[in-house]
């Protein structure tokens, strides 16, 4: 059996936040495949080709793929599809294959398409676990997440107001992801309730890392891509 190709969980952006197995699934990796993103100014960028970098791994094992940053989901399994056909051929000639995912592998990670594909097909895949980013964040402000009986509830971005009033009244805490996609329902629930304790958080784990806490500013910002917020009544 050939060896599995590994996806590998770099953790929210701190470098030192990846677990030893997949810093050590890293290092003896030949081909590494990493998500990039192509600026408005046509520039590349890649959070996961930042943290492969700090971790001293070579460049020319690194090959980034460019993700196209609008909805449509067909450019990027496009994008998937290659990165799918060069894994498996660089596996059958023997090569040791990463695919690198930011936060957690398989928490909201688009990347997992590729892992499904492989599984369909009978090749041999491994998934290292890591930290994902709204654990991260918690640790980074102090908190302590959920305690004794309580419950969380982790929503995309596509949430209304309604649900988060729903959950929040029941003492359920919230973690909200791609918080961008749902800017006027926070706003909203900001407006309505801000008795509740609201704690934004961007760029978790980078030196652009941010954390806020003031309802005054949550309610008048634009959430950039990279922010989550973790809500409790
Ligand atoms: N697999 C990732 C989640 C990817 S979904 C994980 O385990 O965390 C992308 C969303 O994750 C972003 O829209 C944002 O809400 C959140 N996110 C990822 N990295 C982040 C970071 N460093 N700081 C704040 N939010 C982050």
């Amino acid at each position: 059996m050939n060896t599995p190709i590994i996806f590998v969980s770099l953790g929210p952006g701190d470098p030192e936040l990846i677990t030893m197995k997949g810093f050590k699934a890293l290092q003896q990796a030949d081909i590494i495949f990493c998500p990039a993103t192509s600026t408005s100014t046509g520039k590349q960028t890649s959070r996961s080709a930042n943290i492969l970098q700090a971790l001293s791994i070579e460049a020319f094992h690194i090959h980034p793929f460019l993700l196209p940053m609008n909805k449509d989901r067909s450019q990027a399994q496009q994008a998937y599809d290659t990165v799918y056909t060069t894994a498996v051929e660089s596996q059958r000639q023997g090569k040791k294959v990463v695919i690198v995912a930011e936060g957690d592998a398989g928490f909201y990670s688009s990347v997992h398409y590729i892992y499904d594909k492989l599984i369909a097909a009978n090749i041999s895949v491994e998934q290292i676990a890591g930290i994902p980013a709204f654990i991260a964040s918690g640790a980074m402000a102090g908190m302590h997440i959920v305690s004794q009986e309580e419950k969380l509830m982790v929503l995309p971005g596509n949430t209304t107001t309604t649900e988060l009033e729903n959950y929040l009244e029941k003492g359920v805490v919230i973690v909200i992801m791609k918080l961008s996609q749902c800017k006027e329902a926070v706003h909203q629930c900001i407006a309505l309730h801000p008795d509740y304790a609201y704690h934004y958080f961007e760029n978790v784990g980078t030196e652009k890392e941010y954390y806020a806490q003031n309802n005054k500013e949550l309610i008048e910002k634009v959430y950039p891509y990279f922010s989550l917020m973790i809500i409790r009544k």
